[in-house]
């Protein structure tokens, strides 16, 4: 049976409080100190867990001190010194790339708007919405495989087009809980909503999964 939209409402309403009440300290979980860091590392993890972006980013961010260093750095270099995260030589050119523009038409600042981070080369919606979210506090819905996936099993989506699924999610879940919501869902993936094998038996929102297996 179709579920209206005002029903998804209350449904995702209440997804959000028991989430909330079993993540209370759900976060970004990827270290940074300023923007231009966390727009690097948000590069960095693309196809890649935050976990080895925060091993190869204690580094980098030692040696590569400011925009500026990524701007002008050897590329070479640089994909040397992100290999481990995997399209190292994709990465670093996207980094090297985005970095120089924000050093010669921003003054080093990461812009504050959609439409010119996803402009800088190897920023898509997801990175640029992190940034957005994390560090501008514009509310913002990151959309990456655990956000795809589960709100597919909540059935509140039939697509896996990340864009779509980032408009349809905005038109059911409050403005408030945008940006938590993705680190609650990333939380919720990791040790319950688990891909392959789901622990419908331990969830918290079985009750109101149209996928639960219990
Ligand atoms: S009930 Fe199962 S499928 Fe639904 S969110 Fe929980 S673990 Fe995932």
């Amino acid at each position: 049976m179709r579920e209206s939209k005002i029903k998804k409402r209350e449904r995702a309403t209440e997804i959000v409080t028991r989430l909330r009440r079993l993540y209370p300290d759900s976060k970004c979980s990827l270290n940074y100190k300023s923007p231009h860091e966390l727009l690097t590392a948000t590069i960095l993890s693309a196809q890649c867990t935050d976990h080895r972006v925060n091993i190869v980013t204690k580094d980098l961010f030692l040696k590569y001190k400011r925009p500026a260093d990524f701007a002008y750095c050897n590329v070479t270099e640089l994909a040397k010194d992100i290999h481990s995260c995997g399209y190292h030589n994709q990465k670093s050119r996207s980094i090297q790339g985005t970095s120089l523009i924000i050093v010669e038409e921003y003054n080093e600042e990461v812009p504050d708007n959609l439409e010119t981070l996803i402009k800088l080369p190897g920023v898509g919606r997801k990175t640029a919405n992190c940034v957005l979210g994390e560090i501008y506090k514009v509310p913002s819905m990151v959309i990456d495989t655990h956000m795809v996936r589960i709100m597919g099993l909540l059935g509140f989506t039939k697509t896996k087009d990340a864009k779509k699924i980032e408009l349809e999610m905005m038109e059911i879940f409050e403005e408030t809980d945008w940006t938590n919501l993705t680190h609650m869902i990333i939380d919720h993936g990791r040790a319950i909503c688990i891909a392959r094998r789901p622990q419908c038996g331990e969830c918290v929102l079985a009750d109101i999964c149209p996928s639960s297996s219990v």
